[in-house]
């Protein structure tokens, strides 16, 4: 209790009442130097993890002068000898992660916007580097590609296979940190001796020339063995601008397929899913009421999903069509005084591939004012401002022109299916933050 208060004096009251609360109430041990904290679900703890560990910390130094290692667990997680087998693995260098064991083939729900790329994932974790290698999957944020890509390093560990999961991040930091410890060799041993090779974002491989040219050679040694290679990205290689064009054929050497925006079946589905895996019990009408309203991203409803779990059991509320409405209005809200005008320019620009700056110049290429468009259609409807605040900003003279952009963006996204679609992927993009 006495820890509780000091807490509570510290976080802000809405990080508290949501997520720290709970996590006090859970607290299972402290040992030796170890303080371990259970909560509901992995994204309450991550998100604790990296908000608040220092704050726990110096909670507890306040409480009894102690300062420990802050460990939170998911309840009920037990290590299996999966994970023992993928803690082996990240352990032999700095940079590898441990998959998620709840990213499986069964926890993935599959619908027409996703099933080629179920199919195919399921293919090649069974029968790694046979068919389709590489396998390249993109899509939008937010729509399963880390999942489906862990689903197969799961499914291909369980079938004994050597299995590495990077992000291209790890994957490059893993190399500049081999180059300036001198041990390439031990690099090269780790890539390139497993069974299946999973790398997420490979986007980011853009403009990164060398490490490009040391994935390029690992590409080539794994291929060559027959080795599986699995890929996932924002966009089509051909799209990945400051990638070199042998990598770019390579990547399209296999199967490339996408992940779209699920429809309103699926994502009931999801929904479905979701909240029996967190075991929350929604009635028919609010599972509805949040597939509609939230028109993209599954990562946003697994968010609204944890809220309202957390509204339902720490603060005692019946869950309800109108406390979900409610929750759904603030999330809304909060995101619309989380983006700022600048975010929507990065993020359409470099979603189009173009120079942010153009944006604001007075270029009137069709790629730069389609763009234009984008940005004043994302900044009217996913912030404050207004049409004369976002003209200002644009640097336009004159601010009628916005509402004509607006409603032209409105008429395209009616007409033309892969622009809408480009519309709500950068939706996810700016309300996921990526
Ligand atoms: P991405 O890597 O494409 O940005 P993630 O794989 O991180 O997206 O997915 C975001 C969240 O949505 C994850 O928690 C994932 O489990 C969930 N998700 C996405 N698609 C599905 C699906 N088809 N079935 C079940 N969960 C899904
Ligand atoms: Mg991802």
């Amino acid at each position: 209790k006495e820890f509780l208060t000091i807490i509570q004096k510290e976080a802000s009251k809405t990080d508290f009442d949501r997520y720290l609360k709970q996590l006090i109430l859970k607290k299972v041990s402290i040992e030796e130097n170890l303080a371990t904290f259970e909560v509901a679900n992995k994204y309450i703890a991550s998100w604790i993890k990296s908000k608040y560990t220092n704050l726990i910390q110096q909670c507890f130094e306040m409480f009894d002068g102690s300062k420990p290692e802050i460990d939170i667990k998911i309840i009920g997680e037990k290590k299996t000898k999966k994970d023992i087998q993928n803690i082996q693995i990240q352990n032999q260098t700095p940079e590898s992660t441990i998959l998620n064991p709840s990213y499986t083939f069964d926890s993935f729900v599959v619908g027409p916007s996703n099933q080629m790329a179920y199919n195919a994932s399921l293919a090649v974790s069974t029968k790694p580097g046979i068919q389709y290698n590489p396998l390249f999957i993109y899509g939008g944020t937010g729509l399963g590609k880390t999942h489906i890509l862990q689903a197969i390093g799961n499914h291909a560990l369980e079938n004994d296979k050597t299995v590495i999961y990077v992000t291209i991040e790890q994957f490059m930091n893993d190399f500049t940190f081999s180059i300036k410890n001198k041990n390439m060799e031990h690099f090269r041993a780790k890539y390139r001796n497993c069974d299946v090779l999973l790398i997420d974002d490979i986007q980011f491989l853009s403009g990164k020339e060398q490490t490009q040219e040391e994935f390029f050679h690992t590409f080539n040694e794994l291929h060559n063995a027959k080795k599986q290679i699995v890929m996932t990205s924002d966009r089509l290689p051909s799209q990945i601008a400051g990638l070199v064009d042998r990598l770019k054929s390579r990547f399209e050497w296999g199967l490339t397929t996408d992940i779209q925006i699920p429809r309103l079946e699926t994502k009931i589905a999801i929904i479905e899913k979701k909240s029996e895996l967190n075991g929350i019990n929604l009635s028919r009408e609010i599972i509805t009421f949040i597939a509609t309203t939230l028109d993209s991203s599954i990562r946003e409803i697994e968010g609204v999903l944890i809220r309202i779990n957390a509204s339902a059991s720490l603060l005692n509320q019946e869950i309800n069509l109108a406390m979900v409405q409610n929750l759904l209005k603030d999330q809304i809200k909060e995101n619309k005084e989380n983006i700022k005008l600048p975010d929507i320019i990065n993020t359409v620009a470099n979603e189009l591939n173009i120079k942010p700056s153009d944006i604001k110049s007075k270029k009137r290429t069709t790629s730069v004012a389609n763009a234009r468009r984008v940005v004043i259609y994302l900044a009217r409807e996913l912030t404050h401002n207004s049409m004369p605040d976002i003209a200002k900003f644009l640097e336009m003279k004159d601010h009628s022109s916005i509402s004509h952009n607006i409603k032209k963006t409105n008429e395209l996204m009616k007409k033309d299916e892969n622009f809408n679609l480009t519309i709500k992927n950068l939706k996810n993009k700016l309300i996921n933050k990526e």
